[in-house]
């Protein structure tokens, strides 16, 4: 096996492509970015951000290393679910195949699976990337709404996933081995079955607002050595960094729960 290298200023560099920062981006998801830019910087090397929006060609997603969309409310998805299948959505699955990294939350992760039904019975068809389906039961049924504690089933990811979930739809996956996690404590996917998220190749799918990423820097660390390796073809080690406020943060919501 060949030696994990550590990234330098000058030879490496990440593109993150921001998916509809405008309109995709509820409780915190921006964290997410500035948490990746920040993490990649405090190493030496530079993140710049792409933001992406309707008014953005679609082939700027062929120059991303690192993929990221938020969530948002229905009146929003509606929108960027129409850019996504007119315009975006063929090039950006071409890049979840090919194995690009990236993270999307809650109702972005929706429009990954094959339909989101909303809460006044649209179907808003997805991209289908994702094998799962999620369906909003309607308004007279409860959000799923609180703290999450989820506990990782993938390698690379050794602490429990902290976050935040505010969803009306329930997601259902077709494979229960490609779930993110267990849920120890809050919803997850559906509230019925134990599973939170999805992982698909280098893709990571979840309900974790919050913003997810200041809270798990594990899973920022992940998503960026994943890049690297992706872009650069070798292998790369991430130098430690002091995490003491992050972890004190998580403490304290483990014990508040
Ligand atoms: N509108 C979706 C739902 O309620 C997604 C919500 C969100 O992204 N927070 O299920």
């Amino acid at each position: 096996m060949t030696e994990s290298q550590k990234p330098k200023a000058k030879s490496h560099e990440l593109t993150i492509g921001w998916l509809y920062p405008d309109l995709m981006s509820t409780y915190g998801d921006r964290g997410n970015i500035i948490v990746l830019q920040k993490r990649a910087e405090w190493r030496g090397f530079n993140a710049k951000i792409e933001p992406i929006s309707l008014n953005t060609s679609y082939l700027i997603l062929n120059t991303c290393d690192l993929l990221f969309m938020g969530g948002a409310q229905d009146t929003q998805q509606e929108i960027v679910n129409k850019d996504l299948l007119d315009k975006k959505g063929e090039v950006l699955t071409e890049q979840i195949e090919k194995g690009i990294p990236g993270l999307y939350i809650c109702g972005a992760y929706q429009f990954l699976g094959k339909y989101y039904k909303t809460a006044d019975n649209k179907n808003l068809a997805g991209l289908g990337v994702f094998k799962m389906i999620t369906e909003n039961p309607g308004e007279k049924y409860e959000r799923l709404i609180g703290n999450v504690i989820v506990e990782p089933k993938i390698e690379g990811l050794t602490q429990p996933l902290i976050g935040f979930e505010n969803h009306g739809g329930r997601t259902y996956l077709e494979y229960k081995n490609e779930r993110l996690g267990n849920v120890v404590k809050g919803f997850g996917n559906n509230g019925k079955d134990g599973s939170e998220g999805i992982v698909y190749k280098n893709s990571f799918g979840t309900y974790l607002h919050g913003p997810i990423l200041p809270k798990n820097p594990q899973l920022a660390d992940l998503l960026l050595t994943l890049a690297l390796e992706k872009k650069y073809g070798e292998k790369f080690h991430l130098e430690p960094l002091n995490d003491s406020i992050e972890q004190k943060a998580r403490e304290a919501i483990i014990k508040r729960l």
